[in-house]
């Protein structure tokens, strides 16, 4: 079952810098966004390592007969689940071992959301609140919770999405990649159907467009390329706050 993709990021209307990072490959099935935190030359760094050292590993684990090691090896995990885990613990690794030679760079860091598509099966890792969604023509469902300050007031009942979407700490994460103490790689698995798309994003694309925008203009795009492009263009008809980078991924063409 082969796999199409398109990705497009776009440095917005208001930063003068893109830290945003993505990846796609259809042959590995690995698609990735990663949103850089630290400012320039230390954001688009911290977001640049992680899309590197992510499919570097997938692609030596996956593609090659070089020993693979695991991190952490999680049983109730798939060995996709792991895979990824590991990927992301190995870039958190990376950006760690940057800041140790470029002092200059201490504050940065990176979120991710990654994820491996394996016939109908899906494996999706996040950290942070770059996320990820299931879209088909007629309903959208987020698949990742952000690690945000926001979300888990939300979660306890105290926002209410609509509220969260426009506080003003709606920026602040609780977990990052890089500087990180106590990191938590959340990892989801479940399937998708063949007409069923996977959507990842910075939260430049979500704290601009709601979820019923982007369902609208994805089932309106004629393709993949075409939804991409709009749902770049809606962020910046709304405002462009922020770099912007969207992936969308799925078993056949429209
Ligand atoms: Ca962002």
């Amino acid at each position: 079952m082969a796999i199409f993709s398109a990705g497009l990021t776009d440095v917005g209307l208001v930063r003068r810098h893109n830290e945003d990072n993505y990846f796609l490959d259809d042959g590995l099935g690995l698609f990735v966004v990663a949103d850089g935190l630290g400012g320039h030359a230390a954001g688009e760094v911290a977001s640049k390592i992680v899309v590197d050292e992510i499919s570097r590993y997938i692609r030596q684990s996956t593609t090659t007969t070089e020993t693979t090691t695991l991190v952490d090896y999680d049983e109730k995990l798939s060995v996709n689940g792991n895979l990824l885990k590991t990927a992301i613990v190995l870039s958190d690794k990376a950006i760690t071992a940057d800041i140790a030679t470029h002092s200059e760079r201490e504050t940065m860091g990176s979120t991710v959301v990654a994820c491996l598509i394996n016939g109908k099966s899906v494996t999706m890792a996040h950290v942070g609140d770059s996320r990820a969604y299931k879209l088909s023509k007629d309903e959208i469902k987020q698949v990742t919770n952000d690690h945000s300050w926001v979300a888990q007031q939300v979660s306890n009942g105290f926002l209410t999405i609509e509220e969260a979407r426009v506080h003003p700490f709606r920026n602040v994460i609780t977990q990052a990649l890089g500087n990180s103490v106590d990191l938590e790689i959340e990892i989801g698995e479940f399937e998708i159907a063949d007409f069923e798309a996977i959507l990842l994003c910075s939260d430049g694309l979500t704290g601009m467009v709601d979820d019923e925008e982007i369902l609208k203009i994805y089932s309106q795009a004629s393709n993949l390329h075409d939804a991409v492009r709009s749902l770049v263009s809606k962020a910046l008809e709304n405002g462009g706050e922020d770099n912007v980078s969207v992936v969308l991924a799925k078993h056949n063409l429209p």
